[in-house]
């Protein structure tokens, strides 16, 4: 494609991405790009070498070479649309298999999002309750791409005094034991929320949680108007939201932005080999290779499992262990 240009190549942050359009902001303004023809000429003989095999025409239609996050070079036309240049290198992702494109194709990477600063499980105190082990897989997930976790319970006034109040004490003292930061918030009382504004001030966090578990509430508490921002683009792609055509990142007043994910579909642990999994539970991991029978110690049924013996010292938690035995048997 050519092109009429102006001014010099800028550096930006890609913001949202929409069908092949990719909004750029640098200095506050956001400039609608295209990514040039040669970086995607780049991209694709980069996945021809990587996998080894002809990509499709058809696969090659869901990759995408730029993701919400990434820092580009970028040109201005004179009619303010502009064009990617480059990706610059990115300190980490977040990345899902791909749905197939079609039968028989192979599942592919797709970049959710890149460099990230963490990730915000958010879950329900109750209406929903919350779903540990799902939580455990979103933990491995972030762990696995090597990004921290800040886990948010929403709506603890519902369950102020109640049982399920000394049980969700016991959940939150399990991950907080582990080393997890976690905030307790309601959008009712207000409890939490300047606690939340903190952990994502100056950061670029990914909100993940299922619909339902008051993330537009705790956005609009944080920031007025947030909320609802989001929810419009969630909505807006109604079952796209499992697809990351459509992805946008808002900037905080704070400093930092919040991108939110569809779902927890993108936390289908991929990637991984279930003999790696025990490294991305970090009370587990400095067990591995403590055992009698080394690194080949299914951590079931073997004697002088070290890290079985870790939960019967009360190192592990019951919970967790078996959450990681059915992380495990699950892939
Ligand atoms: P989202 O789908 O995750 O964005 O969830 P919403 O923010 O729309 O909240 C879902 C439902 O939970 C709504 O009926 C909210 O009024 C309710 N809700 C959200 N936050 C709280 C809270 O802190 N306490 C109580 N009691 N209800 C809440």
């Amino acid at each position: 494609m050519h092109m009429q240009t102006s001014g010099t190549e800028k550096i930006g942050v890609v913001f949202k991405k929409n069908l092949g359009h990719y909004d750029v902001r640098h200095d506050n303004t956001v400039t609608t790009c295209v990514p040039s023809a040669r970086l995607w000429k780049a991209f694709s003989e980069t996945l021809h070498s990587e996998t080894g095999r002809v990509v499709t025409a058809v696969e090659e239609k869901h990759m995408d070479p730029i993701a919400v996050g990434d820092r580009v070079r970028f040109i201005t036309a004179e009619d303010e649309t502009g064009m990617i240049l480059e990706v610059q290198p990115r300190r980490n992702i977040l990345a899902r298999g791909s749905a197939k494109p079609m039968p028989g194709a192979h599942a592919f990477e797709q970049v959710i999002a890149a460099n990230l600063d963490q990730v915000v499980p958010v879950f329900a105190a109750a209406n929903p309750a919350p779903r540990w082990h799902l939580l455990d897989r979103i933990l491995v997930t972030a762990e696995s791409y090597e990004i921290p976790s800040h886990i948010v319970i929403t709506k603890v006034d519902l369950v102020a005094g109640t049982r399920q109040d000394r049980e969700l004490k016991e959940g939150i003292e399990r991950y907080r034991d582990i080393g997890y930061p976690i905030t307790q918030t309601s959008a009712l009382t207000g409890e939490g929320i300047e606690a939340v504004r903190q952990a994502l001030k100056g950061r670029r966090s990914v909100l993940v949680g299922k619909s339902g578990v008051g993330k537009s509430s705790l956005l609009n508490c944080l920031e007025p108007g947030l909320g609802l921002r989001v929810k419009a683009v969630n909505n807006a792609t109604g079952k796209g939201r499992h697809t990351t055509t459509h992805l946008e990142m808002f900037p905080l007043a704070s400093g930092g932005e919040i991108i939110d994910t569809p779902g927890v579909r993108e936390f289908a642990i991929q990637g991984l080999e279930p003999e790696d999994i025990a490294y991305f539970f970090p009370e587990i991991a400095p067990f591995l290779g403590r055992c009698r029978f080394g690194m080949s110690c299914q951590h079931d049924d073997e004697p002088g499992c070290a890290i079985k013996a870790a939960v019967m010292d009360g190192a592990i938690s019951p919970y967790r262990y078996q959450s990681f035995l059915q992380l495990r048997s699950d892939m």
